[in-house]
């Protein structure tokens, strides 16, 4: 085992805008070692997710700190009840090579560490589509809007972690899905490969009216990943008695106004809820998890077995290139989940790669 430690710890509290270079600063230290009820685990894969960025420009993150992700892991050395070394684990390691985790930690509704079967699924889906991700749209498409067959559905950032899933979990249910995104060849991807029934780039110049051709018989639920401009297209289709599923406001993430987000949503929507014809829902994933996360892993797992749910990972190589990942990814650089891998998957064994059926991972 190679005894240094690399991490990217956070150089500024960022003021304003997106990630620039000199807001993480590379370093390099020894490998802990475990105290009592701790692990020590080898970071595999690591999750590039917006609201990291919301998380330091409101100074939970501290100057200094070791910058914050979720990860899939292996462990190198446990003094934790039931973790052996070898286990692959989902945990937050945060952007560094090695990390340790102690036991039952909860973040977001979920606890730290846990184990995860390679047998089932390649183990970066825990980061993506069996993981958050997954259970982000399953609970705001499937849960929250009760989608109907035939309803028109409209989801934005279509193309990316969350609205993949999002969308193909509508079309499941029998609706007509129509994917926003940021360029033509993601909306290929999402009507040729997932089969969404349209899509529509928002940098077009016409693209309201595109919108509004896209949805003929309007939109009976729409799926929130963005806010901002996009936003503003969707409202005048909203149907009566139209369902949102407020999961995220990307575009509003670098704005000055560091305002939560359901505040920034608020001063957007007030339009319609003064109405009362929309029902729009607060979507945190966290709120699921306890209730719903067998239910989803059991019903998601079978579809992505089954082939009725692809899924799309931009995976870039390296711990270096973490910084570059993620301001692609919050500017739409990216092209499906982002995740790093940081070291080699030790999954990808035969012997453990036996048992696992084929599942629908295009590149
Ligand atoms: P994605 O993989 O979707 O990447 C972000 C995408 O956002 C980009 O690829 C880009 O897609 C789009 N985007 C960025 N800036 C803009 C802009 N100004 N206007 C329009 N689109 C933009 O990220 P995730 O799947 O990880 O996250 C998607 C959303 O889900 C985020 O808002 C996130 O905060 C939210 N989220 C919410 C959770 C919850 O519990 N509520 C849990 C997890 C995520 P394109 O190129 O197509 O424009």
């Amino acid at each position: 085992m190679n005894n240094k430690n690399r991490q990217w710890r956070l150089a500024r509290t960022p003021a304003e805008g997106w990630p620039t270079e000199g807001d993480f600063e590379l370093s390099s230290t020894g490998i802990p070692s475990p105290g009592p009820q701790q692990l020590l685990a080898k970071t595999i894969y690591l999750s590039m997710d917006p609201y990291q960025w919301g998380r330091r420009r409101a100074g939970v993150e501290v100057v200094g700190e070791v910058c914050h992700g979720r990860t899939v892991s292996q462990v190198i050395e446990s003094r934790v009840a039931d973790y052996q070394e070898g286990d692959i684990i989902f945990n937050t390691n945060g952007w560094q090579e090695y990390g340790l985790t102690g036991e039952n930690i909860s973040v977001f509704g979920y606890m730290y560490p846990r184990k995860i079967d390679p047998a089932i699924a390649p183990i970066s889906t825990a980061l993506g589509v069996l993981g958050m991700l997954g259970l982000t749209a399953y609970s705001g498409v499937y849960l929250q809007c009760q989608p109907q067959p035939g309803e028109t559905v409209v989801v934005s950032a279509a193309s990316g972690g969350v609205g993949q899933n999002a969308g193909q979990i509508a079309k499941l249910k029998g609706c007509r899905v129509v994917g926003i995104t940021g360029s033509e060849q993601k909306c290929n991807f999402v009507t040729e490969t997932l089969g969404f029934s349209a899509a529509v780039n928002h940098k077009a110049p016409d693209f309201a009216e595109q919108l509004a051709k896209a949805c003929p018989d309007g939109i009976d639920i729409y799926f929130e990943n963005v806010g901002g401009a996009v936003f503003e297209a969707v409202k005048p289709l909203l149907n009566k008695n139209s369902r949102i599923a407020l999961c995220g406001l990307i575009s509003q993430y670098g704005g000055d106004d560091m305002a939560s987000m359901h505040a920034l949503w608020r001063k957007a929507g007030q339009s319609i809820f003064d109405k009362q014809q929309v029902t729009a829902h607060r979507l945190f994933v966290g709120d699921f998890v306890a209730d719903y996360q067998d239910q989803f892993l059991s019903e998601m797992g079978e579809w992505v077995k089954d082939g009725l749910i692809k899924y799309k990972e931009d995976r870039w190589q390296g711990l270096e290139n973490t910084p570059a990942a993620f301001s692609a990814m919050l500017s739409g650089g990216n092209f499906g989940k982002t995740i790093i891998q940081v070291s080699d998957d030790p999954s990808t064994d035969e012997q453990l790669n036996k048992k696992r059926n084929s599942v629908n991972v295009l590149g």
